[in-house]
């Protein structure tokens, strides 16, 4: 049957190459292959890692304990377990993340889940998949859920279960552009809903989304799984904005 389907697939992939070649999803140029970045926007690329807070994945300043924290995080421990993005957010990783709104979504998904699952750590066996909602109105005006996207493409490549409507938003963020961290935080209490949390109870949540800003949006969501009883919820996105001072663009 594959060999079948291999005998199919590959006329079928030259037309589309011929007709829709692959493109670099930073600059637009034509790459060699889907699901690709073209050699000059890969070095642009600023990917995150160690040494980072245990917890929210900021940078650290010095390589240390693997367990070491963030001032933030010792001041004022987050509702989730553990935050993690394989970049940081601009250049051509922002041009991804817009694409997405765009088009081919099938395919960029699939590329930003792969780059997220580089740096999930263990995902625990009895962890579920669930995506920050877009509201109905953004929903209906974009068409579909971004975070929905990228998160069935994680269930996808991780083996575990997607619950894409677990969460709700029952009214819309005002725009916090201009506002401190803590204002952003307020603005969005009380913003979302867990709306199945039967199957919720006792699980580990990974809450997904395209971008990490100021972490008030996946925290306003942690928190509410953790109190629908999840157990843990740790945060999966495919870019993180840097604070100022903190190495990042
Ligand atoms: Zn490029
Ligand atoms: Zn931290």
């Amino acid at each position: 049957m594959s060999a079948v389907l291999a005998l199919i697939a590959s006329p079928l992939r030259l037309v589309i190459d011929v007709v829709l070649p692959p493109r670099c999803p930073g600059c637009g140029e034509i790459v060699d292959g889907d699901d690709r970045f073209c050699a000059a926007c890969f070095t642009q690329l600023q990917a995150l890692g160690p040494p980072q807070c245990a917890c929210c994945g900021d940078p650290l300043p010095h390589e240390g304990d693997a367990a070491a924290l963030c001032g933030a995080c010792l001041a004022d421990p987050p509702p989730f377990s553990r935050a993690r993005a394989p970049l940081a957010y601009g250049g051509p990783a922002r041009q991804l993340v817009l694409a997405l709104k765009h088009g081919r979504r099938l395919h960029l998904a699939r590329m930003m889940a792969r780059a997220m699952l580089r740096v999930a750590g263990d995902i625990p066996a009895d962890a579920l998949i669930v995506p920050v909602p877009s509201h109905r109105w953004r929903l209906w005006r974009r068409g579909f859920n971004q975070a929905a996207t990228i998160a069935r493409q994680v269930a996808r490549q991780s083996g575990r279960p997607l619950l894409v409507d677990a969460l709700t938003r029952v009214k819309p963020t005002p725009s916090t552009k201009g506002l401190t961290r803590a204002a952003r935080q307020r603005n969005v209490i009380g913003a979302f809903r867990v709306a199945r949390p039967d199957a919720i109870k006792g699980r580990s949540v990974i809450l997904i989304d395209d971008v990490m800003t100021t972490g008030a949006t996946v925290s306003a969501c942690a928190a509410q799984l953790r109190r629908a009883g999840a157990r843990q919820v740790e945060v999966l996105t495919y870019a993180r904005a840097m604070r100022e001072g903190t190495g990042g663009a």
